[in-house]
């Protein structure tokens, strides 16, 4: 697990989009002259109807931020219109079923005809400029449809997870106060089919404001359907227009509300605004993952998710792209859909986060050798930060060692990419997400809020805005001063930690609730799961504090064996004995309980919330956990909790 290992551009990446030098020359101009900066790539990347009057106006002490006032542009015409002379027959979306024998294409004209036809839906319904549309459907290219039919009449969708429960639904329908919702009546994922509609109908029953309900149907298995209330989609569009003039929207318009995975507790509907969020999504999407005419990217994570928003919809299209949708899972019909799905549409770009890359490795390699992926050129990460061994197992197996690896550190506040590798720029060191992105001026803080200089460790902060930074929680601004601007004054704060290394690599340690200080030390509690998972029979591990007499807090793990290994006699000793090695003496776990499953969100990241309280056997306080991918992982880590006790 050095920090030392090094993995240079390779030589096909030498013509790069952005080159070493060029990242030099264009990170330093955006930070001397960001408003010469911005207002050149505003003019590059997107078609605007009424120029700016000022490209930033920002006061991070009340939380505001605008970007390039007095300006009006359309996103859904930018992601699609003007793309027609040129493209109107490429593809846009290739969308794959849950079923391997079933996918399809949908060219740019084919786009912007679904899109017109379902705008002309949500207005015969009386959706109106800022009114909002919740979106909560299955990966299907409706769900693209729906996004940007929402974007063309200058609605503002709030996309809601096709996982969530009826509960966690209707909270969002109603903190968003949306009127309309758009459905599906099942979802099928790994065969398995989930019922949507029936979801919708539970949280309806308590949104009195809801006037109607789209329902795309998709397995055409039976449901309930209320009168009045509840429309066909296909019905619906099938007689409407497929002409649809775009709402000529101002730079400042809201363009969605998104619901954070709630890692860390009450979701917040993070609000993302329309030009500087479309501007730095198209931006990232072409720089860092090299994006080059006519090449097949895909993004696994769900629209749900900003991922989703910014890496499936807005990003690729906004380039005109070609984005791959996937229904299914990575592991049905087995756990090598994947790369039979990179060989069946020959992607050059894939792009997924650690959680998945660990699942899969845990299967054995078998399920990647038996394809080909050749057509693959660029890999990514997203969502926490990668163990280096897993990298490395990325790199080796799915990449061939041919391919770089993006790591990309963000969020859903961000909207974009913040910290990332550029292909063709950057040397990479796997666990690093390396360099800021252009315009993003970062710092370390001390405790007390003094800056780092050079090489260490603090809390993560941006100094100044940048276009797709959030502009507020929804209904809720002091919320926003509160828990971004208020820690420290004149600095958005992440709540992420990370080292600067003397390269000026940045390593995100991970939230800093999960930091740990034993006996005055302190270490990310990534760092203790790098190091377990280095052992071949580990596959995934999770790491939280725990009060300890003696050292203030203990190092608590709890570890996933690979599919086909066993806990013998000596495993415990060896998972001690790595991190002692790997880290230091001061590393050794205290307790290692054995996790069959670890309690994830939706979109797999660890609740490491309900670990803590496991940890400190405090079950009665695990707060909220609607959002589980799985609750049932909970009872077993209690049970199993309870019985080490006795
Ligand atoms: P909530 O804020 O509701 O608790 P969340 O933080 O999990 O949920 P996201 O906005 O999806 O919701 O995730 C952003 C966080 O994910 C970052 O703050 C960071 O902790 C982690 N993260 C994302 N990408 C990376 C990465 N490449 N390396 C390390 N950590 C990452
Ligand atoms: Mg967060």
């Amino acid at each position: 697990m050095s920090k030392n290992l090094v993995h240079k551009v390779p030589k096909n990446f030498h013509d790069a989009h952005i080159t070493p030098q060029k990242y030099k020359e264009m990170y330093q101009r955006s930070i001397d002259d960001p408003n010469g900066f911005w207002a050149d790539m505003a003019t590059e990347f997107l078609d605007w109807n009424q120029t700016w009057n000022r490209v930033v106006d920002y006061n991070f002490s009340k939380g505001q931020a605008q970007w390039f006032s007095g300006a009006e542009l359309n996103v859904s015409y930018n992601c699609i219109d003007r793309h027609l002379p040129k493209r109107a027959k490429q593809t846009a979306l290739i969308w794959e079923s849950d079923n391997p024998e079933e996918s399809m294409e949908i060219s740019y004209a084919d786009l912007k005809t679904e899109v017109c036809k379902l705008a002309n839906t949500l207005k015969s319904r009386g959706v109106k400029k800022g009114d909002r549309v919740c979106i909560y459907l299955p990966m299907i290219p409706q769900a693209a449809y729906a996004m940007l039919a929402c974007a063309r009449i200058g609605a503002v969708h709030s996309v809601v997870f096709g996982g969530f429960s009826p509960e966690a639904l209707k909270d969002r329908i109603l903190d968003a106060d949306c009127r309309l919702v758009i459905t599906a009546d099942e979802s099928t994922r790994g065969g398995k089919n989930v019922p949507l509609k029936a979801n919708v109908d539970k949280a309806l029953a308590h949104c009195p404001d809801v006037h109607t309900c789209l329902v795309v149907k998709c397995t055409h298995n039976d449901i309930p359907w209320v009168a009045g209330r509840d429309i066909c989609y296909r019905d619906s569009v099938s007689v409407m227009s497929a002409d649809c003039p775009p709402e000529s929207m101002a730079a400042e318009d809201p363009l969605f509300i998104l619901y954070t995975s709630g890692s860390t507790g009450k979701p917040k509907g993070v609000l993302h605004t329309t030009a500087g969020y479309l501007l730095q999504a198209a931006m990232t999407f072409k720089y860092t993952f090299d994006y080059r005419e006519g090449e097949v990217y895909w993004c696994t994570a769900d629209v749900g998710w900003v991922t989703g928003h910014t890496y499936i919809v807005y990003g690729p299209l906004c380039n005109g792209a070609t984005s791959l949708m996937f229904e299914g899972v990575p592991t049905y019909p087995d756990a090598g859909r994947c790369w039979d799905i990179v060989d069946k549409h020959k992607v050059n770009i894939f792009y997924t986060a650690p959680t998945a890359i660990r699942a899969l490795q845990a299967q054995g390699d078998e399920f990647v050798s038996r394809s080909d992926r050749s057509s693959l050129r660029l890999l990514g990460t997203v969502g926490e930060p990668i163990n280096p061994e897993a990298w490395e197992w990325y790199h080796r197996v799915v990449g061939d060692a041919r391919c770089p690896i993006v790591d990309t550190w963000w969020q859903t506040e961000t909207g974009t990419h913040m910290i990332t590798a550029l292909p063709g720029a950057t040397d990479l060191k796997p666990g690093s997400a390396s360099f800021p992105f252009f315009g993003v001026q970062l710092a370390l803080l001390n405790e007390d809020g003094s800056e780092v200089q050079g090489a260490g460790s603090g809390y993560l902060v941006v100094k100044s805005s940048w276009p797709s930074q959030i502009r507020t929680i929804y209904g809720d601004h002091q919320r926003l001063i509160d828990t971004y601007f208020s820690t420290y004054e004149g600095y958005y704060f992440t709540g992420d930690g990370a080292t600067r290394d003397a390269d000026g690599y940045y390593w995100i340690t991970g939230r800093v609730d999960d930091v740990l200080n034993v006996s005055g030390h302190r270490m990310g509690t990534a760092e203790v799961e790098s190091a377990l998972v280095l052992h071949p029979k580990i596959a995934e591990a999770a790491v939280v504090g725990f009060p300890h007499d003696i050292k203030g807090q203990g190092i608590y793990c709890y570890v996933t064996l690979m599919d086909n290994a066993e806990v013998d006699g000596n495993l415990r000793a060896e998972l001690i004995a790595l991190c002692s090695r790997e880290i230091g003496p001061i590393a050794k776990p205290d307790v290692i309980q054995w996790a069959p499953g670890l309690p994830k969100t939706r979109s797999g990241k660890i609740m490491r919330r309900i670990l803590r309280k496991i940890a400190e056997s405090d079950m009665d306080s695990l707060g909220d956990i609607t959002t589980l991918a799985d609750p049932t992982v909970v009872d077993t880590l209690i049970k199993d909790r309870i019985s080490m006790m006795a």
